[in-house]
Order: C-alpha cells, then sequence, then structure tokens
C-alpha cells in the first residue's frame, strides 16, 4: 500500500486476548495460552514502539512466540526482525519454512490455529490463518474489498485458483475476516465479491460479444450498490476490477 494511503491505527479486540490492529495494513497477536503468537507485520519499522505498547496493554509481549505472515511483501514483514530480537519469535512464512498442503497447527493450552498455504492467487507465497474458536479468518490479500487478488494478468487457470482458494475460505464460514488490508468482515463480503467477480466476467464477455467498444463498457458496469461502501471500492477498485476483466475478455483468454 502506498503512504498517502495511511489511516489511523484502531485496535480491535476480537475475543479475550486476541486483538486486531486495524489500518490500511492489519496485523493481530493472539494469546494462545502458554505462548502467543503474532499475524503480519506491517510495512513500516517506526511503528514498532507504537505496537509493543498496545500489545503490552494485552500481555506481555515476550510472550509471543511466533510470526506468522500470510506472505513476505514487505507491507506485511517490516516489524519481523523487531519480534525476533524483542520476543526471539521465530518467524513462519512460505520462505522460512515448509507448510505441508493440509496446514500447520499451533497447539496452545487456550487456542489453536492453522495456517494454510495457499500460494499462486496473490503471491506464490500466500497463506491463510485459521482461527476455529474464534472463527476467525486472515485471508492475507487474497480478499482485498473489491480488487482481484492476482499479482499477474487475470486468465482461466489464475481465475480458477481465485475461485478454489475462495470456496475453501468460505468454507470455513468465518464469523470475523481479518484482511492484510482495510476494515474486517465476515463470509458475507467473501461470497458477495464471488458472486461481483463471476458476474463482471459474464456481463463484460456479454458486452464484448456484441460489439461494445471499452468505453461503452466502462460507462455502462457501474459499481454495484450494495457494494459502494464497500473500502475504496467505488474510488478506484471497481474500474481497477473491471479493467483487468475487459483486457482477459479481449484477449480471449477468459472462458469462465
Ligand atoms: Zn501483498
Amino acid at each position: 500500500m502506498s503512504p498517502e494511503l495511511t489511516e489511523t491505527a484502531k485496535i480491535i479486540t476480537v475475543a479475550d486476548g486476541f486483538c486486531v490492529r486495524q489500518a490500511v495494513d492489519n496485523m493481530a497477536w493472539i494469546d494462545m495460552g502458554d505462548y502467543a503468537i503474532v499475524v503480519d507485520a506491517l510495512e513500516g519499522q517506526e511503528l514498532e514502539a507504537d505496537v509493543f505498547d498496545a500489545i503490552a496493554s494485552t500481555f506481555d509481549p515476550k510472550r509471543i512466540s511466533y510470526v506468522l505472515n500470510t506472505h513476505t511483501h514487505s507491507d506485511h514483514t517490516a516489524l519481523n526482525p523487531a519480534f525476533g530480537r524483542r520476543c526471539g519469535a521465530e518467524i513462519v512464512n512460505l520462505h522460512t519454512h515448509h507448510i505441508p498442503r493440509d496446514g500447520r497447527w499451533f497447539e496452545g493450552t487456550q487456542r489453536r490455529a492453522v495456517m494454510l498455504p495457499m500460494g499462486g492467487v496473490h503471491s506464490g507465497h500466500d497463506c491463510i490463518v485459521w482461527v476455529p474458536s474464534d472463527k476467525a479468518l486472515f485471508t492475507g490479500d487474497l480478499f482485498g474489498w473489491g480488487l482481484i487478488p492476482l499479482a499477474g494478468p487475470l486468465r482461466d487457470d489464475a481465475a480458477r485458483r481465485v475461485l478454489d482458494a475462495y470456496a475453501l475460505m468460505i468454507e470455513f464460514d468465518p464469523h470475523v475476516v481479518i484482511p492484510g488490508h482495510g476494515p474486517l468482515c465476515s463470509s458475507g463480503e467473501l461470497k458477495r465479491w464471488v458472486e461481483y467477480f463471476n458476474h463482471l466476467c459474464h456481463q463484460v464477455r456479454d458486452a464484448v460479444l456484441s460489439g461494445k467498444t471499452d468505453a461503452q463498457i466502462i460507462e455502462q458496469t457501474a459499481p454495484p450498490q450494495d457494494m459502494a461502501h464497500w473500502w475504496r471500492f467505488v474510488q478506484w477498485k471497481h474500474e481497477d476490477s473491471l479493467n483487468k476483466v475487459l483486457e482477459a475478455v479481449r484477449c480471449g483468454a477468459l472462458s469462465i
């Protein structure tokens, strides 16, 4: 996320001993009982003191044994070294560890969490983290409040990987969805995004087949009303998604 997109951080208590620091970049600290974990580590090293103060008001940061990175883009890993230095925490992501396809469990006396690899969607090293006792799901950047979460171009195989990832995330039926960026939500928004994406693909393909120009298609494909309040959706995300679908349909690479 670019620096001009900063906003004031909120500390949201998901449950006792489970806090999310929500801003443009999100992170969380979770008391597992006999130790604690952190999920994601923000973009700016200058936030170190602020973050450690916030954690200290929940529990002693020295109890943090693991930092789980949903992926290794720099806006999710900046404080990794600080957690290593201050707490001796082990950094866990797909660059540092092999994580089996059926996930790596972190078992605690109060909670457990599983980290599951979902590579090849937003990056080659995506993971999600599921905390069953709180029905909380960390999606990393797989959910982007309206963004098509692909690093590369939209093509049939990539679209299928995205839809498979969403099917798996929706199957958990999360009550709390913690995306990599922006406000928290729940499984309803994950389902709504899948509908939106499928609808966009069909609508654009029909419009191209009927001979409409790009300008006409863009003008006629308004952001859905019920998504107008989605975080920064109307400002730029809908247009970005529309352009990606348009490009894919124009080059004959999207048949879903
Ligand atoms: Zn990312």
